[in-house]
């Protein structure tokens, strides 16, 4: 009998780990060569935020290997991290949505999605578990696990759980994957974002390792920007069900007044008092008298609230003028480099940094339009330009303002660190254009065209100079050789006097390459 049209639909719940199963493509493993380029951003990422995060400089080992049957690639990375603790291992890397990183403060992760991507990703294309090992610094015992997720249960499926005392002093973490890959065809990007995440941490040692290649970054400095504070939450950015959140974790015998200056960013006594004035709710009911209707007002009020302080950016950890221009006169060869880190600003109560550098000359082969290299968080974004903010700002400058006429070897640097980066997808590749970041990408960019500009119109004056120089100096031989006819005196005299007033006017030939 044929089913009814009618008949009743059933119905089941999805776990998020199946969500993500089933739209891999969203979070950036959509085929074997996203997938492994993926893989690997992932695995660096969190290396990275287990070091730096945490004031230690990053040493970190990336392995590419091809493995036993034909597309499956194996993905190593090792690095001198914290660690982590190993009751918390099989969750960090096999329940979607756990990790660390739920905290108001810039890191690379923010979803604690990506590492189960991969993990996920290996388990449908190879059958493969993840393996882990790990120690944190104060632990006695390293740990190594062999995971898989249970996708529709979204918990962590253990299949080899080894605890080991340690004998020497080791922190941090082994993840070792085995997917399906293309490697000849993902090779470029890979190796591409492995120079790119030494440009934007030049204090740390990478070494990359693959089937064709290998490719050795020594840190540049040891100096390494102070790691980002834990902020509280900003009162702009508040709302209804945050604070039933904050209230709900809060101490109910509070008041209203010392609720909120005891929760929020940048407030204080004096400036709970005023906001309590402005907004006309009771300062002194209790939280635990607190109504729904309370919480909605207040939630708009906060919003509305005309003179909160600016949310501070302790918990941004932006690299600094000085780094980096040393990471890309080192990484891309340029001869002139013009880098701006620009004051803190934010949206939506979210503080931010913008930081530019223009790159020109040198190895810097000349191109149609800038070559563009985006990184957020310290992350570098390889994939949907595009789509970017900063492709957006740059494409909008008139170039012809800062004396650059294309084809020009020029590269432009954009860095967007933020508590909260609004990325166009959860494969964080572009930076939606919130017109505050905008805003500062383009003062950082004039900021750095000027310093530019600067920079040519001297090289130019230079060249103009030497090319004076050597103009005139072709008659020199001859006006000497007439004046001493006229005269009856030796040639040479003459020639070294007009020789001495043509470097006194035009100064010495200095080369291009020693101008900075
Ligand atoms: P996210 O990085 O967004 O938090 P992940 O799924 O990539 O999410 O990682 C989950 C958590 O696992 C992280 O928050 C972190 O606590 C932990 N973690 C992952 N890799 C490492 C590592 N190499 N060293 C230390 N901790 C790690
Ligand atoms: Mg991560």
């Amino acid at each position: 009998m044929s089913e009814s049209p009618l008949a009743r639909e059933s119905y089941r719940g999805l776990s998020a780990a199946e969500f993500f199963y089933r739209n891999r493509e969203i979070a950036g493993f959509s085929n074997p060569v996203r997938a492994l380029y993926q893989t690997v951003r992932e695995l660096v990422e969190n290396s990275l935020d287990a070091t730096e995060l945490h004031g230690i400089l990053p040493d970190l080992k990336v392995f590419i290997e091809l493995g036993d049957k034909p597309d499956r690639v194996k993905v190593r990375v090792e690095d001198n991290g914290v660690g982590i603790p190993y009751d918390e291992i099989p969750n960090v890397f096999g329940r979607v949505f756990y990790g660390s990183k739920y905290v108001i403060k810039q890191s690379r992760g923010v979803f604690g999605l990506g590492i189960k991507m991969a993990v996920l990703y290996a388990q449908i294309t190879t059958g493969t578990p993840i393996y882990v090992m790990s120690a944190t610094p104060y632990s006695p015992v390293i740990a190594e696990y062999k995971l898989m997720i249970d996708i529709s249960k979204n918990r962590p499926i253990i299949l080899h759980e080894r605890l080991r005392r340690k004998n020497r002093k080791w922190h941090g973490t082994i993840v070792e994957l085995t997917i399906e890959g293309n490697w000849p065809q993902a090779r470029r990007r890979v190796e591409e974002y492995i120079r790119r995440t030494a440009i934007i941490t030049p204090y740390a040692n990478i070494y990359f390792k693959s089937p064709d290649s290998e490719l050795i970054f020594k840190r540049l400095t040891k100096v390494m920007p102070p790691p980002p504070k834990e902020a509280k939450p900003h009162p702009y950015g508040v709302d209804v069900e945050m604070l039933k959140m904050l209230i709900r974790s809060a101490d109910k015998s509070l008041t209203l007044k010392d609720f909120i200056s005891s929760t929020f960013e940048g407030v204080g006594e004096g400036i709970a008092s005023n906001f309590m004035k402005w907004c006309k709710l009771n300062p002194y009911k209790k939280l635990s008298k607190l109504t729904l209707d309370d919480i909605v007002k207040l939630a708009k009020f906060m919003k509305e609230y005309p003179n909160w302080r600016r949310p501070r950016p302790l918990s941004l950890s932006p690299i600094g003028e000085d780094l980096l221009r040393r990471g890309i006169k080192e990484i891309l060869g340029a001869e002139y480099v013009a880098a701006v880190t620009r004051k803190p600003s934010s949206y939506g109560g979210n503080p931010f940094v913008v930081e530019v550098a223009l790159a020109w000359g040198g190895k810097i082969q000349p191109s149609d339009k800038p070559l563009l290299f985006r990184f957020a968080n310290k992350i570098p974004l390889l994939y949907d330009e595009g789509a970017d903010v900063s492709r957006k700002v740059i494409d909008n400058l008139d170039w012809s303002n800062y004396k650059v006429k294309f084809p020009a070897p020029l590269a432009v640097l954009v860095h967007v660190c933020s508590t909260k980066l609004p990325f166009k997808g959860v494969g964080k590749e572009a930076i939606a254009d919130i017109p505050e970041i905008e805003k500062e990408i383009s003062n950082a960019l004039k900021e750095c065209g000027r310093r530019l500009k600067a920079h040519i119109t001297m090289v130019e004056k230079i060249h103009e100079k030497a090319r004076r120089k050597v103009h005139f100096s072709k008659y020199i031989g001859e006006v000497a050789r007439a004046l001493s006819e006229i005269t009856g005196l030796p040639s040479e005299k003459f020639a070294d006097k007009l020789l001495k007033i043509l470097s006194e006017e035009l100064g010495e030939e200095v080369k291009v390459s020693e101008v900075h």
